[in-house]
C-alpha cells in the first residue's frame, strides 16, 4: 500500500513504544499515534512520514480499551504534563513494566527476566515538588502554562493536576503580581522583556517555598513591590531568589543568582532524613516516588554493618546518606561541586559522620579508588547512563553487588549487558513509578558478582 500524508486509516493498536505512544501497523508500516491504548481499534489521519516509520492523528475511537478513563482537561495532553492521563494508572503500571522488559529483551538481549510488578503511588495526581512554568505575552496579557509539545506556543494554565496544588496557586499569583506592574515577559524571537520563567519549588514534607523569578535582565520593573507582594501573598516562601539567564538559550537557569528574601535554600525530607536544597540543586521532582525509589534500593542492596558502599552519581547525597545509616562507610561522588558541598551539609545537618563525598566526573574518580575495594555500588547516572570507562573501572574494583537505579531503561538495559559479560548477573528488576501520567519510569537493576 503507498501510504499518504493526510490520508485516514483503520488500525489496531499493538504495542505501546517507550515514548508512550501508540503503535498501529498499517501494511506493516509503524504509525505512531498519542492517546491510544494497546488492543484499541482506531480511525487516524497521517501526519508525517519518515522512511521506517510515520506519526499520525488520532480521530476517531473504534473500539475503546476497558482501562480508557475520561480525560477531564486535555491540556496535559497538548503540552506533555499527562500524555498517558487517558490510561486507567492500574494499567500505566503494566505498561511501563513491559516498557522495562522490551528494553531489557531487546537491548541487553536478556532472557528469563525477574521484574517484580511496578510500584506505584497511591494518589498518582499532585505528585510533583517542583515547576518550572514559562511566563509570556499570549495576545496583550502576560500569561503562564507549558508550550504546546513540540512548539514554543504557551498555552496558558491555572490548574496544572500534575503539580502540587499550593505550587499551582504560587504560580498563579506570581502571575498576577507581575500583571499588576506590568512586568515585561520575555519574548525569545526579539530576545527582549524581563521575565523568562516562575520556578517554584516545594518541600512535601516541610511545606517550605522556594521561588525563583528567572529574567533576563538583572533590572526589573518594580522589583522591590513585587518582592513584597510575593512575601506577603504566600506566606509559605523561605527563600525568594532572582536568577539572571542574559542567554538566549533554551537553558531555564542561568548562573547568577540573587536572595531577595529569606534563606539561600529551603528543606525537604527523604526517609527521615532532612535536606536542603538550592536553586540549581538536583532534587527527585517527586519525593513521595524519591523515598520508594531509595527505600526499594537499599532493600535489594541488604547493606551490612562491615560493608563498604560506593554511591556514583549521588547529587546532594540523598542515597548516600540513607546508606550511610546501614553501612560501615559511604563514598559519594558527583560532577556538581554546589550539589557535593549541600551533601557535606546535609551530612552534618542529620549528624552522619561516616560519609564522605567528592566532585568530580565519576568516571574519573572511581579510578582513585582501586585500593579501597567496595562491597556494594550503587549507581544513579543521568539519561545517557554510565561511561564505558567507569564500567571497567567498576568492575574491576569489583563490589559483590551493583544497584543501578536508572530513569532511561534503554541505556540501563545497554549497561547491564556490558556488566553481565563481565561477571555479574542480573538477578531482578524493579519498576517504580515516580511519574505517573507520563511515559516516564525509573527502574532498578540487581546484579550480582558471580565469582565471588
Ligand atoms: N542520586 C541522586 C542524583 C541522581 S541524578 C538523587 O537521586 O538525587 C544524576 C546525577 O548525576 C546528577 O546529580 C548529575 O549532576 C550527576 N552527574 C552527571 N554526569 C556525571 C558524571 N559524569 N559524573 C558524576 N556525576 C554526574
Amino acid at each position: 500500500m503507498n501510504l499518504k500524508k493526510n490520508d485516514h486509516y483503520i488500525g489496531y493498536v499493538e504495542d505501546l513504544t517507550s515514548q508512550g505512544m501508540g503503535v498501529v501497523k498499517i501494511d506493516g508500516f509503524p504509525i505512531f499515534v498519542d492517546g491510544t491504548i494497546p488492543e484499541e481499534e482506531i480511525e487516524l489521519r497521517i501526519v508525517s512520514l519518515k522512511k521506517t516509520y510515520g506519526y499520525g492523528k488520532l480521530i476517531k475511537i473504534i473500539k475503546a480499551h476497558e482501562n480508557r478513563v475520561e480525560v477531564k482537561d486535555d491540556l496535559g495532553r497538548q503540552t506533555g504534563t499527562a500524555p498517558l492521563g487517558h490510561i486507567k494508572y492500574s494499567m500505566q503500571l503494566r505498561l511501563k513494566k513491559k516498557i522495562v522488559k522490551d528494553s531489557f529483551e531487546r537491548i541487553g538481549k536478556f532472557e528469563n527476566l525477574n521484574i517484580s510488578p511496578t510500584i506505584g503511588m497511591v494518589n498518582p495526581w499532585q505528585y510533583r515538588n517542583k515547576a518550572q512554568v514559562p511566563v509570556r505575552m499570549v495576545g496583550a496579557r502576560l500569561e503562564t502554562g507549558y508550550f504546546r509539545r513540540g512548539t514554543n506556543e504557551l498555552i496558558p494554565m491555572e490548574n496544572y493536576h500534575t503539580q502540587h496544588v499550593q505550587i499551582d496557586e504560587t504560580i498563579n499569583k506570581v502571575r498576577d503580581i507581575l500583571r499588576k506592574y506590568e512586568v515585561p515577559a520575555y519574548d525569545p524571537d526579539s530576545h527582549t522583556g524581563q521575565i523568562r520563567h516562575i520556578v517554584v519549588r516545594r518541600g512535601f514534607y516541610t511545606g517550605q517555598i522556594m521561588v525563583i523569578l528567572v529574567t533576563r535582565t538583572e533590572k526589573v520593573t518594580k522589583l522591590d513591590q513585587i518582592k513584597e507582594e510575593i512575601i506577603s501573598q504566600v506566606p509559605e516562601v523561605v527563600s525568594l531568589v532572582q536568577n539572571i539567564n542574559e542567554k538566549n538559550t533554551n537553558k531555564i537557569l542561568g548562573n547568577t543568582t540573587k536572595i531577595l528574601y529569606g534563606k539561600d535554600h529551603y528543606e525537604d525530607e527523604i526517609l527521615g532524613l532532612r535536606f536542603k536544597i538550592s536553586p540549581q540543586s538536583f532534587f527527585q521532582v517527586n519525593t513521595q516516588g524519591a523515598e520508594s525509589l531509595y527505600y526499594q534500593a537499599l532493600k535489594m542492596a541488604k547493606i551490612k554493618a562491615t560493608d563498604i558502599v560506593l554511591d556514583a552519581y549521588c547529587g546532594i547525597g540523598t542515597i548516600a546518606l540513607n546508606a550511610a545509616q546501614k553501612a560501615k562507610e559511604v563514598h559519594g561522588i558527583e560532577i556538581i561541586e554546589e550539589a557535593i558541598e549541600s551533601a557535606r551539609e546535609n551530612a552534618t545537618l542529620n549528624k552522619i559522620d561516616n560519609v564522605y563525598f567528592k566532585a568530580g566526573p565519576a568516571e574519573k574518580l572511581i579510578q582513585n579508588y582501586q585500593d579501597k575495594p567496595f562491597d556494594i555500588a550503587i549507581v544513579d547516572p543521568p539519561r545517557k547512563g554510565l561511561d564505558p570507562s567507569f564500567i571497567e573501572a567498576l568492575v574491576e574494583n569489583g563490589p559483590r553487588k551493583i544497584v543501578y537505579i536508572s530513569c532511561n531503561p534503554s541505556t540501563q538495559a545497554r549497561d547491564c549487558k556490558i556488566l553481565a559479560e563481565s561477571g555479574y548477573k542480573l538477578e531482578q528488576i524493579q519498576p517504580v513509578d515516580m511519574f505517573p501520567m507520563t511515559h516516564h519510569v525509573e527502574c532498578i537493576a540487581l546484579l550480582q558478582r558471580e565469582i565471588m
